[in-house]
């Protein structure tokens, strides 16, 4: 259980960071929303999410591409709160095209709101976690954080670099009672993968079922999409008390994709 604890979880206006959310809020957190979307339906979201559980549900729009933003996001939370307990580094971006042709604004943007936002946000977060002397930093990298696929250059970048950032901080905090880890999903049918089907049809030139058969979940032994609900119970455990020998860990779930 998390009541009383504050999570914070970014890109939680859609897709794994929003069934994140539903979880903690679920276990009892206090939650700290972050994302693009519609103001009318982000403030129904609040409101359901704190009916439904019973807790103080903030939002805050901070774009994750900028320093100066993700600072007063992380300011007006721990003013709020005192300390964000549980940071789930979540929003992220996709692009895909061939490496000589890859847009560099993309690539900047990438490596901005996949990598560098979880070290502006770690940071920050940290000492108010060391203060209490408990913490849970989630990273949520991807199945591209342990291997490679063609096209997505920076991703792939982006998420290996976390992986590494990861496990640098866990060791730099294991004796403070804070736990950091990185969730590596396979495919989640989000909207950012939905995005992606016609740019990957485009690369290869084939059609969009075929990506989905062929690319998408040829990956995946299972030929299953992985569930949003399904990473969702898997960072509610690392937040619990049960997770709190698992850290520095790059943990799969990916229908065996790696296992290949
Ligand atoms: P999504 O597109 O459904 O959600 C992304 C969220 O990030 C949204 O709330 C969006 O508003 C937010 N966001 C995007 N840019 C932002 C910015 N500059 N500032 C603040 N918020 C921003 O995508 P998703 O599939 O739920 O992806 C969430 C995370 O899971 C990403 O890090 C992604 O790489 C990772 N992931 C997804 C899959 C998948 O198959 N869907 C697989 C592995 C990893």
């Amino acid at each position: 259980m998390l009541k009383g604890k504050t999570a914070l979880v970014t890109g939680s206006t859609s897709g794994i960071g929003l069934g994140i959310a539903r979880a903690l809020a679920a276990q009892g957190a206090h939650i700290v929303l972050n994302g693009f979307g519609d103001a009318v339906q982000i403030a129904q979201l609040r409101s359901e999410l704190a009916q439904q559980h019973g807790v103080n549900v903030l939002y805050d729009g901070a774009d994750m591409s900028r320093a100066d933003a993700i600072e007063s996001m992380m300011a007006k939370a721990l003013g709020e709160f005192g300390a964000v307990d549980v940071l789930i580094n979540n929003a992220g971006i996709q692009h895909v095209a061939p490496v000589d042709e890859f847009p560099t604004t993309k690539w900047d943007a990438i490596l901005a709101i996949n990598l560098s936002a979880a070290f502006h946000t770690t940071r920050l977060a940290l000492p108010a976690m060391k203060q209490r002397g408990w913490g849970r930093i989630v990273n949520i990298a991807s199945a591209h954080a342990l291997v490679a696929s063609p096209y997505k250059s920076a991703y792939v970048a982006a998420k290996h670099g976390i992986a590494g950032l990861t496990k640098t901080v866990a060791l730099e905090v294991a004796e403070a009672g804070i736990t950091v880890n990185a969730v590596c999903p396979g495919y989640v049918l989000t909207p950012l993968v939905r995005q992606q089907i016609p740019d990957t049809a485009r690369a290869r030139g084939i059609s969009e079922e075929a990506v989905v058969r062929d690319v998408l979940l040829a990956a995946q032994p299972t030929k299953q999409f992985v569930t949003v609900e399904q990473v969702a119970a898997f960072a509610a455990f690392l937040c619990s008390d049960a997770g709190a020998s698992i850290t520095g860990a790059v943990l799969p779930i990916e229908g065996g994709w790696t296992a290949h």
